[in-house]
């Protein structure tokens, strides 16, 4: 039996996994997904937020506050890529830059203080591709940008390397609550057992509280859609771009990401279903030109969705059941769940700490190491690494400069890719201009050989979604 079972390995799941992997617990992360960050933690905005826009009083807006200040630290130990390049809030009209005067107010009572008006003019200076008829902005100086799923991937490897075990493709299909402890029944007649629970399930998390508690939770999912742009558009602004907010979300936005890309979206929908549609496109790509009149749309070389899971309070419920002592809930975790995952972590640990025994490790190893990028190293580096590996100077992916030697980590490191997805997200081949037109052949051959499999038998992500959908003779 383990001592925590955590349910979900999205960044929240993975957050609170390497925070418990402080102590001494025997713990587990569970997923119906074949891949840590499958869920909402793969297909968001990637941003750090300021947290000025959260309402005071909220667990949001504590935690937004709290997590922005640890970031920096979080990510040089992780060794992920995170860059604090700012934000600006464009009003387009007096009444929003009025609007945007009132959320620097919000923001300067939250105790946030990089936060500054600029006129039209010093916003045109900043960034020059802003279309020019801004009448003013909120320059948003603690905001930042990272790679949510690298973020995930970090924290997972940091706690699988810490002792945590991640039991994956396993979907968890009913909760048995016993003396003393919980038996989780798992799709195909399996079961695991544990004395404390911790339901970060994301869209599934009111259904699996359900499954114990009367204490009943809705999540109403409200779908956001992106485009992604080409590199070469990458560098036509440095900060985010917002528009002022809603209710529903925090605008469309036009952003670099971490990486180089330059991103845009979402917009704000009723829906679970992750499919892209021609209106949502239709819609993201009217809303953006608003903020550049010259994005190159013929540069866009992906869609994706994303879908917020959002609660009636529309505040973070982090808490223990009513009436399931240690079932731990943690859902409703929308905007800004990526930023505040960390902070969660800590607050979850607070919770639970006068109901399970929390004695720290001498041994915990705080620092993981990133993946070798050969896109990143000087010529110097290259030749050394190729002459002790070949395997570094074959080039698999064309568009992103993606070696056989990293494919090849990318699977034999602490919870390796299994999937085409997986080396994807761990490595960023397929991830350029021909979306893995040229590469997804090779790359699955890899992982046959690997893997020891059947090529037929390499999945895209999920279960039977081979791409080679043969046995070679
Ligand atoms: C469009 C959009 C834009 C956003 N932009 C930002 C942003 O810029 N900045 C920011 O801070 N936040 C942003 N967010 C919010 C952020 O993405 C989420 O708060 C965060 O990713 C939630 O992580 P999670 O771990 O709770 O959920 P998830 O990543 O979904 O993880 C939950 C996991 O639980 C698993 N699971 C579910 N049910 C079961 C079951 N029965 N058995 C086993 N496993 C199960 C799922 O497979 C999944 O992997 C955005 C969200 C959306 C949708």
């Amino acid at each position: 039996m383990k001592d925590i079972i955590i349910i979900g390995s999205g960044v929240v799941g993975c957050s609170i996994a390497r925070e418990l992997s402080k102590y001494k617990l025997n713990i587990a992360v569970i997923d119906k997904n074949e891949d840590i960050s499958e869920g909402i933690s793969k297909a968001n905005s990637g941003i750090i937020h300021g947290g000025f826009n959260e309402k005071k009083g909220t667990l949001k807006a504590k935690l937004n506050l709290e997590a922005n200040k640890i970031i920096d630290d979080l990510a040089k130990e992780l060794d992920f890529p995170f860059k604090r390049n700012g934000s600006l809030i464009l009003a387009f009209n007096e009444d929003e830059f009025q609007r945007v005067k009132e959320l620097k107010n919000q923001g300067n009572d939250l105790g946030i203080e990089e936060l500054e008006i600029l006129e039209k003019g010093e916003v045109l200076d900043l960034e020059e591709n802003i279309n020019c008829d801004v009448v003013g902005a909120l320059y948003v100086k603690n905001s930042g940008i990272v790679s949510p799923y690298e973020m995930t991937l970090a924290l997972a490897e940091n706690a699988f390397e810490n002792g945590v075990e991640f039991i994956l493709g396993k979907e968890v299909v009913d909760i048995h609550k016993q003396k003393d402890k919980y038996k989780l029944i798992l799709k195909d007649n399996d079961h695991i057992e544990a004395k404390m629970i911790i339901n970060a399930s994301g869209l599934e998390g009111a259904n699996l509280n359900n499954l114990v508690s009367d204490n009943k939770y809705e999540i109403e999912g409200i779908k956001g859609e992106y485009c992604l742009l080409d590199k070469v558009a990458g560098t036509l602004c440095e900060r985010t771009l917002f528009q002022v907010p809603n209710e529903l979300s925090k605008g469309v936005l036009v952003t670099p990401t971490v990486e180089g890309n330059l991103l845009i979206g979402p917009n704000a929908d009723l829906g679970e279903d992750v499919k892209t549609s021609r209106r949502g496109i239709d819609e993201i790509m009217d809303r953006s030109k608003l903020t550049m009149e010259r994005i190159p749309f013929d540069r866009v070389i992906n869609t994706f969705s994303g879908i917020r899971p959002k609660v009636k309070s529309r505040d973070f419920i982090i808490e223990e059941a009513m009436d399931a002592e240690k079932f731990i809930n943690v859902i409703g975790i929308d905007s800004p769940g990526l930023t505040c995952a960390p902070a969660i972590a800590n607050y979850v640990v607070d919770l639970i700490k006068d109901k399970i025994e929390l004695n720290k490790k001498s041994d915990f190893k705080s620092h993981r190491t990133k993946m070798v990028r050969m896109s990143e190293l000087s010529i110097e580096e290259k030749n050394k690494l190729i002459s002790e590996n070949p395997a570094y100077g074959k080039m698999i992916c064309k568009c992103e400069f993606v070696t056989e030697g990293e494919v090849i980590d990318s699977i034999k490191r602490p919870l390796g890719a299994t999937t085409l997805d997986g080396v994807k997200r761990r490595t960023r081949a397929m991830m350029g201009g021909c979306q893995g037109t040229g590469c997804m052949i090779p790359i699955s051959a890899i992982l046959s050989r690997e893997l020891g499999i059947d090529i037929s038998e390499v999945n895209k992500s999920t279960k039977n979604s081979s791409v080679v959908g043969f046995k070679e003779d």
